[in-house]
């Protein structure tokens, strides 16, 4: 997405002076603003939060609170397009920065996911394959899996929503994170080298023979986390070796070696409550995005909280919300300028809504 330059006003600002007009603009349009903030956003930017979240909770935040006009969410862009597909007409949902995407999101789009799903069908003949995808991915992906009786999950109720594709049909095709994807099926029971393959959208057929394509039960995109990536089984062993008795905790957006090797894995929302309500005196090295993981380390200093990678590296995308972008879209708000406005097509927004919908009810 293309953002504009900021205005040179709002360039040089400092930090101060950014704290105090975001305070006064927040305050001039009262209960008409609510600010959302995904927990991987930087603290300049948390502290202006009215709710901190994962994306789904963020989204269903906005939904449930219709009296908010303008949602400004900071976070990435598939965040407030799914804010968009759930909200009001007449609620309004802003991105800070536009260049704010997701690089896993990325990985898939809709031209690539269309032409594997034309491919994979002139090959199993007979078979059903259900979608799902990530909550991660663009809207027109949660489109297209609302069109063809998929899901959408997080990474919360993945096994739910993936065992439930399992009942409806003989494949899952899952995008656009192949670890989500793989990690999920290896709790369910399913095989990473047998039962699994890997479909790379730049190679005829994914880069899979005819055969490896009939017997798949996992068809899983080739699409990963920048972020998650990095931590290793490397890492975990030498924090264990540091720390007697950490407890090594990771998102399942990192690698199947790195979940098996750690002692517990799940979603933002998980990692936040197993570590909030640990015993005083627990020690964890934590497998995500580095500001969440400062953060806890600064609000829980009765526990010793550390990040798994010592080259810290936060998402570089969230990172692109700085103040002076928040700042920016609140005084042309009060102006009565919307800036920003994400705003997903209506055939677009009525599909995915589908795909959102089944999440909620097969995983209620
Ligand atoms: S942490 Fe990973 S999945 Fe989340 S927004 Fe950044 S690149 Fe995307």
């Amino acid at each position: 997405m293309y953002q504009q330059p900021l205005p040179l006003e709002y360039q040089n600002l400092d930090e101060a002076t950014l704290h105090t007009r975001i305070q006064e603009a927040k305050a001039k349009l009262g209960s008409k603003l609510v600010v959302l903030g995904h927990h991987y956003q930087r603290d300049s930017i948390i502290e202006h939060a009215d709710v901190r979240g994962d994306s789904f909770k963020l989204a269903k935040y906005a939904a449930a609170n219709p009296e908010s006009e303008y949602i400004v969410f900071c976070g990435v862009h598939f965040m407030a397009e799914s804010a968009d597909i759930l909200t009001t007409d007449h609620q309004k949902v802003i991105l800070p920065n536009l260049a704010a995407g997701c690089s896993m999101a990325d990985m898939a789009n809709l031209f690539q996911v269309r032409s594997a799903w034309k491919q994979i069908h002139e090959i199993i003949d007979g078979s059903t394959v259900i979608p799902v995808t990530y909550i991660n991915s663009a809207a027109n992906l949660k489109a297209f899996v609302g069109e063809h009786n998929g899901t959408v999950c997080t990474s919360t109720n993945a096994p739910t929503a993936v065992q439930w594709a399992l009942g409806q049909g003989d494949k899952v095709f899952f995008f656009p994170d192949q670890h989500l994807g793989r990690n999920t099926g290896v709790r369910l029971g399913y095989d990473p080298d047998s039962e699994m393959i890997v479909w790379d959208p730049f190679k005829p057929l994914g880069g899979n023979t005819r055969e490896s394509i009939l017997s798949a039960k996992f068809i899983l995109w080739k699409g990963h986390c920048s972020v998650h990536k990095r931590f290793t089984v490397e890492q975990i062993n030498q924090a264990r070796e540091r720390n007697p008795g950490v407890k090594v905790l990771v998102h399942p957006e990192c690698e199947l070696e790195v979940v098996r090797a750690a002692d517990l894995n799940g979603s933002t929302e998980y990692i936040l409550d197993q570590i909030t309500q640990s015993e005083p005196g627990s020690v964890w090295a934590v497998g995500t995005e580095i500001n969440l993981v400062n953060r806890l380390a600064n609000e829980l200093k009765d526990k010793t909280i550390f990040c798994l990678d010592e080259q810290i590296c936060p998402c570089s995308t969230m990172y692109r919300i700085h103040p002076s972008f928040l700042l920016w879209t609140l005084e042309n708000l009060i102006a009565g300028n919307v800036v920003n406005q994400v705003i997903v097509p209506e055939k677009t927004k009525e599909l995915a809504l589908q795909s959102l919908q089944r999440m909620l009810t097969v995983c209620a």
